[in-house]
């Protein structure tokens, strides 16, 4: 086992990492830029090396800085969590070549899957379904045309480098043709620095469902079963669950041995995820492989008993996977992803410092998380927070107690997803399982006009009371020991009490 591992992101992914080292014994250290000086991936960690100024650009991107600190520092392997430096074939190389183990694929699979026009060449030569499409970038308009014809509209445009749902374009009719693939195009560009765009057949309402896969230096690949990630917002994901409602033990026998096939084909070690769509009748078509740990990592570590993040370091560390090849979920899991976005305002960013915090705990919950009371949240970054993660032994059980968890959940000083994931917990459709990738954009007005629920009015109650805390202490001279969580002494709520009875006497909560 290593000795020490340099951490190469921030944020709740960071901190998951620190810990997975920490039951490891394995010493870590993190990195932060100016903005993250407090954050608690920095706290939590054995070093912290400060690479520089917030934007990612002069600072979590910065690739070769990274490096050098790995060394100066002695780590002898470094992770690079999700986003950011994950995908970059040439980060994972001059990791490899620096001398130090980088805990991921090996540089050529990045490569393999990182452009989907080649990883779509790549696996259907491994017998592996893909979306019907093209398997080459357009060349033009014309070319465009004559391919959407050929498959029926409605197509989609995608970009060969694409990721977070941009360069994507849904064109329902020959004459939105042209200007969508310029428009899908200069998208590309902007984000990825690489114009190719290609075509695939629209599914109508399909699911999305991945495959976690976990391969080792010997040769063994195994899946560690489904997630289904269908309730997403302009194609990003915002609550995603293990097992799926839509996957029979078959259906997850077969989906696990393609996502295998793909991953031997592009030559996989490591954690990945193979995504498909799976469509109303039970086919299932390969997206893409992200040659990473994936944000809902999590739902599957609850149903398998698996510590992905572990293994991903024990693997890279040489260990052999021990696991039987055939594993049935135990139980279900749901994660909501707890952004600083402001769902009755169409998801606007919000930005803040976070005065209070109170975070849900007891049977099944995790929170997976990246700020504390008093992180400032600004717009250098992603704005995911935290992840809520709940475990029941049935679906049911899953969803009641996510709905116990968001209303237990107190975050005062910037706006939050938290209502609109409470709305989705009491929806009949979610509750039924009745779900698919357009469903979320199809109910999502009627879901966040909702009235605010009694858990909001007692984060107004919260909130008012912690100014007048800080006042009060402010006057005495002491502001430092104002604001805090139920965990720190002398801070956070007992200072408030009176309010909380008082909210409750009025039947708040
Ligand atoms: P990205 O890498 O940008 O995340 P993906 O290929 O993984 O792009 O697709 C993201 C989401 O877009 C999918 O989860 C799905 O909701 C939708 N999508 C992608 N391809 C199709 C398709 N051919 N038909 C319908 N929806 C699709």
């Amino acid at each position: 086992m290593f000795n020490k591992l340099l951490i190469a992101n921030r944020g709740e992914i960071a901190l998951r990492i620190v810990r997975a080292c920490q039951e490891l014994g394995v010493r870590s250290v993190a990195v932060y830029s100016d903005a993250d000086a407090q954050a608690p991936h920095v706290r939590e960690a054995d070093e912290a090396v400060h690479i520089g100024p917030a934007p990612s650009s002069e600072s979590y991107l910065k690739g070769d800085r990274i490096v050098e600190v790995a060394k100066q520092v002695a780590a002898e392997a470094t992770h690079p969590g999700y986003g950011f430096l994950s995908e970059r074939e040439w980060f994972a190389r001059l990791v490899r070549d620096s001398g130090l183990v980088f805990i991921g694929p090996p540089a050529e699979a990045i490569a393999r899957m990182g452009s989907k026009i080649a990883a779509r060449q790549l696996v259907i030569a491994a017998g592996v379904p893909v979306v019907p499409g093209t398997t080459e970038p357009l060349r033009d308009a014309a070319e465009a045309a004559e391919v959407a014809e050929r498959f029926g509209y409605p197509v989609l445009l995608k970009a060969a480098a694409g990721g977070g749902g941009k360069g994507m374009r849904v064109v329902r009719e020959a004459r939105e043709l042209a200007s969508s693939l310029d428009a899908a195009r200069r998208e590309a560009l902007n984000a990825f620095g690489d114009d190719a765009v290609y075509v695939e057949k629209y599914i109508e309402g399909p699911r999305h469902v991945e495959i976690q896969v976990l391969a080792d230096q010997h040769g063994t690949v195994l899946s560690l079963g489904e997630r289904e990630c269908s309730v997403q917002r302009r194609h990003q994901k915002m609550i995603e669950e293990a097992p799926s409602v839509a996957v029979s033990p078959d259906l997850r026998r077969r989906m696990g041995e393609t996502a295998v096939a793909a991953a031997r084909a592009a030559g996989y070690v490591n954690a990945g995820t193979c995504e498909f769509l799976l469509d109303k009748n039970g086919e299932f078509y390969f997206l893409e492989m992200n040659t990473r740990l994936q944000v809902e990592h999590p739902v599957t570590e609850f149903v398998t008993g698996i510590d992905i993040v572990q293994w991903q370091i024990r693997i890279a560390a040489g260990e052999r996977l021990p696991f039987p090849a055939d594993m049935t979920p135990r139980g279900w899991a749901i994660e909501c992803r707890i952004t600083s976005e402001d769902p009755a305002n169409g998801f606007l960013p919000s930005t803040g410092r976070i005065e209070y915090l109170h975070v849900p705990s007891g049977p099944g919950v995790r929170w997976d998380g990246g700020v504390a009371a008093g992180t400032t949240v600004g717009l250098s970054y992603d704005p995911m927070l935290a992840k809520l993660i709940v475990w029941g032994a049935t679906r049911d059980d899953a969803v009641a107690r996510m709905h116990r968890a968001l209303t237990e959940l107190t975050i005062v000083g910037v706006e939050t997803s938290r209502e609109f994931h409470l709305r989705v917990m009491e929806d009949a459709d979610f509750r039924r399982g009745d779900i698919e990738i357009q469903w979320l954009e199809r109910r999502l007005p009627e879901l966040i006009g909702a009235s605010p629920d009694a858990a909001r009015v007692r984060a107004a109650a919260i909130a008012a009371a912690l100014l007048a805390d800080r006042d009060r202490h402010a006057r005495r001279g002491n502001p430092a020991s104002a604001p805090g969580t139920d965990a720190t002494p002398g801070g956070g709520r007992g200072a408030m009490d009176p309010w909380i009875i008082a909210a409750r006497r009025d039947g708040v909560r």
